[in-house]
C-alpha cells in the first residue's frame, strides 16, 4: 500500500457522503463507537456530538456487526449487510438500516495497539418499501385489496391444525350473470360492483376468515376453527344473503346473486389444490340448480367429475373431423362408440300428417353406455364444442332425410340448436352450404332454438335470424312459455313454429291458468301466423284439450316415442287425424 496523507483520510471521512462510524472491536464485533462522520449522523437521526462513546449494537439492535474472519486480507468486497428493523425512537417511523463491518488495519485506527472496525451505513428502507410493495402486489388483487389464488393457496398450505381445527372450509362464491353486467354496463362499473360484493361479504364473515378474489367475479372464503362440517353451511348463507339486498354502484341500484359451493376437510388433512376443486365443482353444482344457492362437495360429485370426463373424451373424439358415426355392435368395439341421433315425429293433429321429425343427439361411450343430453350438453358448452356438435347432428339429419326420401317419405328434419349458436357469425353461412352440399333446400330444415338469451340478441344475432328465415329454413321456437318466454318474442323471431313447453302440456288439463296462458300464446302465434306445436303429449286427455284450444302439431310418446331411424317404420306409419293413435297399416 502506499504511504496515504492523513489529511486526505481524515477529508475523506468527515466529507463522504456514505455514513461511516469508527468503532473499537468488542469479542470480534463492533463495539463503541469512536467517531462517526456527519452523514452517519444524519443517517441516524443524532447530533453528531452526541454519537462517540454509544455502543453501536445498543444504538442499532440486531445489526449484525461481527467482523468477518478474514476482513484483515482483502476479501474483495464488503461483507453481507443485514437489514433489520432499527428503534423507532429517533425517527418518525421505523427506518431499515443495512451495515457493512470491515477491520481497520491498526495503521487507519490510529492507535496501533488498539483493534478497530469501519462500520458503513446503508439507509435502506426506501428499497425496503418498494420490495414490500411489489410482495404485497404479488400476494394481493389491486382491484379490491383481498388476497389472491396464490396467497390463498399459500395460506391453505400453511393451516395449522392445533390453531385452525378441528375443521377447516373453503368457500367458493361466484356471481350470477356478471359478465352481463360487465358487458351492458361497462367495466367500471363493473369492478366498483365488484369492490362493494368484496365489502359485503367482508361484513358477514368472521375477522379470522381470510377473504381472496381469484378471478373475474370469484371469491374464495378460508373458514378456519369450525367445530363440525356442517358449520360451513350457515356461514354460505350467510354470505349468499348478503346480495338480497340490491348493492348501489354509481348512484344506481343493482341486483345480483351468487351460487355458492362449499368445501371442507379435518385441519391436518387439507391438500389445498384440491379443496379449492372441491368447493369449485359444489358451486358449479348450485349454478345448475339454478344459481343464488349454496352446495356443498360430496364425494358423488367427485364420480359425476370422472364420468363428465368420460363424456368430455367420448364427446371430443366424436365430434372430431375424421369421426364416424356408430355402428351397431358389442360394447368394446370402438365403433359403437360415437354421436348417434334418435328421431321422433312432430305430427299434425288435424290431418295426421308428418310435420317434420326431430332429431335428438345421443352419444354412445366405448363401453356402451348411452348418454343423454341432459349429461352431455353442459359438457360440451364448457367444452366449447357446440357449434361442431350441430354441425354433425346437421349433417348425420341430412343423410338420414336423404334415406327417408329414397324410401319415398319426404319429410323436413328438425336439429336442435345450442343458447347463443346464432350469435355465432359464421352459423348461417355454414348451415346453408351443408345443405347445399348435401344436395338439399333450406326449407328441408327446421332449426329448433331456445328463445333464451335471444331477447336481446343485437348485431350478429339479428343478422343470421334474418339469412336463417330469407333462406326458406324453419325456425321453431323450443320450451315456448319457460324461463324469458314473452309473446314479444313471437314478433321479433318471427319463428314459423312455436313448441310449447311439456311442463304446460302436462298441466293444461288440470290447471286453468296454464291453459289460458297456452290459449294466449296460441292466439298471439296464429296472429302471427305462426304453427303451434305441442311437446311432450302423453295423454289424449292433453291431446284432446290442445285440439280444443287450436294447437296445430303433437310431438310426444301418445304420438310416437324417440326411437333409432331403423325402428322408427316412417314409411309405413300412419297417424289417425284428431287421435293422432298411429294406425299401423
Ligand atoms: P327438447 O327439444 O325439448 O326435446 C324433446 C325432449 O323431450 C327429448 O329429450 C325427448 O326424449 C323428450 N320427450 C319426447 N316426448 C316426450 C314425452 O311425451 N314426455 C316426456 N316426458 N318427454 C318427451 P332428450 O332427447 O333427452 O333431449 C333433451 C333436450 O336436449 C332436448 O329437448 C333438446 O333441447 C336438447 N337436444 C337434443 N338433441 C340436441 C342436439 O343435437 N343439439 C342440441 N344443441 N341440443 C339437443
Ligand atoms: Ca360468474
Ligand atoms: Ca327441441
Amino acid at each position: 500500500m502506499p504511504e496515504h496523507d492523513p489529511s486526505l483520510l481524515r477529508a475523506a471521512f468527515d466529507e463522504s457522503p456514505i455514513a461511516l462510524l469508527r468503532c473499537t472491536v468488542t469479542d470480534g464485533a463492533a463495539g463503541v463507537i469512536r467517531e462517526a462522520n456527519p452523514a452517519a449522523a444524519a443517517l441516524l437521526g443524532r447530533p453528531l456530538e452526541a454519537l462517540p462513546g454509544l455502543d453501536v449494537a445498543t444504538l442499532l439492535p440486531g445489526l449484525d456487526l461481527v467482523l468477518p474472519a478474514q476482513a484483515h486480507e482483502d476479501v474483495g468486497g464488503w461483507p453481507q449487510a443485514r437489514v433489520l428493523a432499527a428503534g423507532a425512537e429517533h425517527w418518525a417511523e421505523p427506518r431499515w438500516i443495512a451495515a457493512s463491518v470491515r477491520a481497520l488495519s491498526p495503521a487507519a485506527s490510529g492507535a496501533p495497539d488498539v483493534a478497530a472496525a469501519l462500520v458503513v451505513l446503508h439507509d435502506v428502507t426506501e428499497h425496503r418499501r418498494a420490495e414490500q410493495h411489489l410482495d404485497r402486489a404479488a400476494r394481493h388483487d389491486p382491484l379490491t385489496g383481498l388476497i389472491n389464488r396464490a396467497e390463498l393457496l399459500r395460506r391453505l398450505g400453511a393451516v395449522d391444525a392445533s390453531t385452525d381445527g378441528p375443521v377447516i372450509a373453503v368457500v367458493f362464491l361466484d356471481l350470477d350473470g356478471f359478465k352481463l353486467v360487465n358487458d351492458t354496463r361497462g367495466h367500471q362499473v363493473g369492478d366498483e360492483l365488484l369492490v362493494a360484493v368484496a365489502r359485503r361479504i367482508r361484513a358477514a364473515i368472521r375477522p379470522e376468515d381470510a377473504l381472496a378474489r381469484i378471478g373475474g367475479d370469484e371469491f374464495v372464503v378460508i373458514c378456519p376453527r369450525l367445530e363440525q362440517a356442517q358449520d360451513a353451511r350457515a356461514v354460505a348463507e350467510r354470505v349468499r344473503a348478503t346480495l338480497d339486498q340490491p348493492l348501489s354502484v354509481e348512484g344506481r341500484s343493482h341486483r345480483i346473486s351468487m351460487s355458492v359451493g362449499i368445501a371442507t376437510a379435518a385441519a391436518d388433512a387439507v391438500d389445498p389444490t384440491d379443496l379449492l376443486r372441491q368447493a369449485d365443482m359444489a358451486m358449479y353444482r348450485a349454478k345448475d340448480a339454478g344459481r343464488n344457492t349454496v352446495r356443498i362437495h360430496s364425494a358423488d360429485m367427485d364420480a359425476e367429475l370422472v364420468a363428465a370426463e368420460l363424456v368430455r373424451e367420448a364427446l371430443q373424439a366424436a365430434l372430431a373431423p375424421e369421426a364416424q358415426p356408430p355402428t351397431p355392435g358389442a360394447a368394446g368395439d370402438p365403433a359403437v362408440a360415437g354421436l348417434l341421433l334418435h328421431y321422433q315425429p312432430i305430427v299434425a293433429i288435424g290431418t295426421g300428417r308428418l310435420a317434420y321429425i326431430e332429431a335428438l343427439a345421443r352419444l354412445r361411450l366405448p363401453d356402451g353406455t348411452l348418454v343423454f343430453p341432459s349429461q352431455f350438453l353442459p359438457v360440451a358448452t364448457r367444452a366449447g364444442l357446440t357449434g361442431r356438435l350441430s354441425e354433425t347432428v346437421l349433417r348425420q339429419a341430412l343423410a338420414e332425410r336423404a334415406r327417408w326420401r329414397d324410401e319415398g317419405v319426404d319429410v323436413p328434419v328438425g336439429l336442435n340448436l345450442a343458447p347463443g349458436q346464432v350469435f355465432s357469425a359464421s352459423f348461417a353461412g355454414d348451415a346453408l352450404r351443408m345443405i347445399a352440399d348435401a344436395g338439399d333446400r333450406p326449407s328441408n330444415v327446421v332449426f329448433e332454438m331456445g328463445e333464451f338469451g335471444l331477447l336481446e340478441a343485437t348485431g350478429p344475432a339479428q343478422l343470421t335470424l334474418r339469412r336463417l328465415r330469407a333462406s326458406g329454413i324453419g325456425l321453431a321456437i323450443d320450451h315456448f312459455g319457460t324461463g324469458y318466454s314473452s309473446l314479444g318474442a313471437l314478433r321479433f323471431l318471427g319463428p314459423n313454429r312455436v313448441k310449447i313447453d311439456r311442463s304446460f302440456v302436462a298441466s293444461i288439463p288440470a290447471s286453468p291458468a296454464d291453459r289460458a296462458i297456452v290459449t294466449a300464446a296460441i292466439s298471439a302465434a296464429h296472429a302471427l301466423g305462426q304453427r303451434v306445436v305441442a311437446e311432450g303429449v302423453e295423454t289424449h286427455e292433453q291431446l284432446a284439450v290442445l285440439a280444443e284450444l287450436g294447437c296445430d302439431e303433437a310431438q310426444g310418446f301418445l304420438v310416437a316415442h324417440v326411437l333409432p331411424a331403423e325402428h322408427l317404420a316412417l314409411a309405413a306409419a300412419r297417424w289417425a287425424p284428431g287421435t293422432l293413435e298411429r294406425a299401423t297399416p
